[in-house]
């Protein structure tokens, strides 16, 4: 089964192409199709915004369409930057600077204050405007006041995932391997949730 991804985004690529291999879901890279129409995130959570990309994605394409809207909320910001992830710092902001932006904007604040979640929505839509199926996950953690680690993208060097008993609680997603970082992440969660929601559609079909 083939399913162009609603995203540019490299590293939701390879993860999300990683993770859904095993169950026979090839993701299409949407630049072999052209580009993409452009979509306002404007809903006010991440389902909302996946539900908007897939559903565009799906009817530009004539392809069933997978999208991803995730982010990073931060207790101690109220959630922020929440929808805004990618651009807190900005519209086109880099990594860099929203990284930047979340580390001063934690300035002073104690450890046990900085906790946080990735989250991640996940949509799949047909080009007739149905959705197939949908699917969240999160992953617990708190802002580290560095970075650490070298892998991965976004915040991922500034969360310390923290979930006793997972493997990697301890670590940063940018001190894990991409497959370590999938069995325990937001998305990795989320993603196991959409194929066992297929699964069982199938079934019942
Ligand atoms: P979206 O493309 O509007 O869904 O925004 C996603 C943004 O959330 C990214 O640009 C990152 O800043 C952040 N984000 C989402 N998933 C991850 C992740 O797995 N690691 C680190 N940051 C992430």
């Amino acid at each position: 089964m083939r399913v162009l991804l609603a995203s540019t985004n490299r590293h939701k690529l390879e993860e999300l192409a990683a993770a859904l291999a095993p169950s026979g879901i090839e993701l299409v890279d949407p630049r072999s199709l052209g580009a993409l129409p452009s979509v306002d995130e404007d809903a006010p959570d991440f389902a909302g915004n996946a539900r908007k990309k897939a559903l565009s994605a799906a009817r530009a394409s004539a392809l069933w369409a997978l999208a991803d809207d995730s982010g990073l909320e931060v207790e101690a910001l109220g959630g922020a930057p929440g929808v805004r992830s990618a651009r807190f710092a900005g519209p086109g902001a880099t990594d860099a600077a929203n990284n930047r932006l979340l580390l001063e904007r934690l300035v002073g604040v104690p450890p046990q204050r900085r906790g946080a979640r990735f989250v991640c929505a996940l949509c799949l839509a047909r080009p007739d405007g149905t959705i197939v199926a949908e699917a969240q996950g999160s992953a617990r953690g708190r802002i580290l006041e560095a970075p650490r680690g070298a892998a991965g993208f976004g915040y991922d060097p500034l969360l310390l995932f923290d979930e006793p008993g997972q493997p990697g609680c301890g670590s940063t997603y940018a001190e894990l391997t991409q497959e370590q970082k999938n069995q325990v992440s937001h998305r990795g969660r989320a993603i196991a949730r959409l194929v066992e929601a297929l699964r069982e559609r199938r079934a019942r079909e």
